[in-house]
């Protein structure tokens, strides 16, 4: 819990201290400074913190399944609501029980987005290669990054593929997430039963390790 802790605010320093969306350049104390990319900032954030552990072997690869699936019965025990709208309202507190969802659906976005961007470029690029793009092309330029940019980032990790539809539903909307059409694709697999949720690697181990 404590390294998961230092895990989020230390990547922080990388993602939000540096890199952050243009809403947010400068940095304004004496102002609310709302912006729809709040799920990038700490959704993310709490996605490389849970792969940081899981990468560094303070954690091993079934306890960052656990660890998601934890995210995926929190937010689907949560009311509906947009990422981004999770994220603009930030600021205003909601008290309808989605005040902090953009904290656990923003990890899961990431997660989605990994895999999808792993899949479309046979495992060459991931998300990673989004954040660093994202970094090299807003922080070193003294400048935030807005969300055209990063949609089209995700889209060139991806090879090119449109990810308007993806944004529209999932990230603007507020459908539930495609787990049985992506997870499959880095060897995972998500079953329910009642309100509980288990994510298995169901094809080789490799494949799941790749994931992570
Ligand atoms: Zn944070």
């Amino acid at each position: 819990m404590l390294a998961s802790l230092y895990a989020h605010e230390i990547f922080h320093a990388w993602n939000v201290k540096r890199m952050r969306p243009a809403e947010m350049v400068p940095y304004r104390y004496d102002r609310p400074q709302p912006t729809a990319l709040l799920w990038i900032s700490e959704g993310i954030t709490d996605y490389y913190a849970d792969l940081a552990e899981v990468r560094s072997g303070l954690t091993t690869p079934d306890q960052f399944y656990a660890t998601t699936t934890g995210k995926i019965e929190e937010v689907a025990s949560a009311p509906a609501v947009a990422l981004e709208d999770a994220s603009l309202s930030a600021w205003v507190k909601p008290v309808d029980g989605t005040d902090d969802t953009y904290y656990p659906k923003g990890s899961l976005a990431g997660l989605l987005l990994d895999i999808m961007i792993r899949d479309a470029s046979d495992n060459r690029r991931s998300l990673d290669t989004v954040m660093r793009e994202m970094y090299a092309s807003s922080w070193k330029r003294s400048r935030g990054f807005t969300n055209e940019e990063w949609w089209q980032a995700v889209s060139r990790a991806a090879g090119g593929r449109s990810f308007a539809e993806f944004e529209k539903r999932y990230v603007d909307g507020r459908d539930e997430f495609p787990w049985d059409s992506v997870l499959p694709l880095g060897g995972l697999a998500c079953w329910w039963s009642e309100r509980c949720c288990r994510i298995l690697e169901y094809r080789a181990r490799r494949m799941g390790r790749d994931v992570v």
